[in-house]
């Protein structure tokens, strides 16, 4: 049985949350600014990696067929990638929606991630309960930034006989994690279409360094990973509308002028894409 009360302290809606990119695409674009971001790290500094329990098998087959990709650096070590759609968003600061009252302004249409906490986004359905234990532990060890106390008071049951009690969680859970397989797809894709540039090649060799305590990630501006999208025809102007031929001009020419993508350059695709983004499907 797990119990859990929130104290309305507002932690869980300070530094980035992760959208999909149907989130992305459709309810948030206008409201957050964000980033993509892959977090890289040598196989032998995940703890999961290492380990042959039930449960390690079943988030090691998540991470391939959901949330993350296998790799290899170019001196051959094995390497996994998380990537995800962040807002931008400094940790110890409060999400753009949070209001003075330190409630969320979006309460009946915020993202996924915030109506599922503290049922772990990284956890598959059939691994709630020990993805609820995770969560525990971070808020008891103080691993979040800023640690839930929603553990301490023990009010409500929010998981009994293996099930959550809301009933809600699970179809919210599964159709998360299509979301999630769709982004992932798509910048798995991203990525490997920009980790050969000198730069990135270089993060992704000294972030995935043997016996590094923390994982660090590769950060890039929303708008690149748009680019990509619409140059791969992976995102398609509505019908009869096309995007505005000098803003994709625009767009290219700016990246043409600088090569190591700036946040300049970002905020010119970020806007760009914004102001577009009612033609594109
Ligand atoms: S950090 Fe925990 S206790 Fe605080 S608002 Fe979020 S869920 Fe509630
Ligand atoms: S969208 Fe709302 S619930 Fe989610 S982090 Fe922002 S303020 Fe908090």
């Amino acid at each position: 049985m797990k119990k859990f009360s929130c104290h309305s302290c507002a932690g869980c809606c300070h530094g980035p949350i992760a959208l999909t990119l149907k989130e992305a695409k459709y309810q948030f674009y206008d409201d957050f600014p964000l980033v993509v971001a892959f977090v890289v790290s040598d196989v032998r500094n995940v703890p999961v990696e290492k380990d042959k329990s039930r449960y390690a098998k079943g988030m090691k087959k998540f991470t391939r067929d959901t949330i993350g990709f296998y790799d290899k650096t170019e001196d051959e070590r094995k390497i996994v990638i998380h990537p995800q759609i962040l807002t931008l968003v400094p940790p110890d600061s409060p999400c753009i929606h949070l209001n003075e009252l330190n409630r969320c302004s979006i309460y009946n249409e915020k993202p996924s991630v915030c109506t599922l906490y503290p049922v772990r986004i990284d956890t598959p359905t059939s691994f709630i309960d020990e993805g609820l234990n995770r969560e525990r532990n971070q808020a008891y060890e103080g691993l979040a930034h800023i640690p839930c106390k929603g553990w301490d008071e023990e009010t409500n049951v929010i998981f009994k006989n293996g099930e959550p009690t809301d009933t809600r969680v699970i179809p919210l859970l599964n159709k998360r994690e299509g979301e999630a397989k769709e982004t992932r797809d798509l910048l798995k894709g991203f990525y490997f279409h920009i980790k050969n540039l000198e730069d990135i090649n270089e993060k992704i060799m000294r972030y995935s360094e043997l016996n590094i305590e923390t994982n660090q990630f590769i950060q890039l501006p929303y708008g690149l990973f748009v680019k990509w999208l619409i140059d791969n025809n992976k995102i398609h102007p509505v019908s009869g509308q096309r995007l505005i031929d000098t803003q994709v001009s625009l767009i290219k020419s700016a990246a043409n002028e600088n090569k190591k993508r700036t946040d300049t350059i970002g905020n010119t695709f970020n806007s760009i894409y914004r102001m577009h983004l009612s033609q594109i499907s």
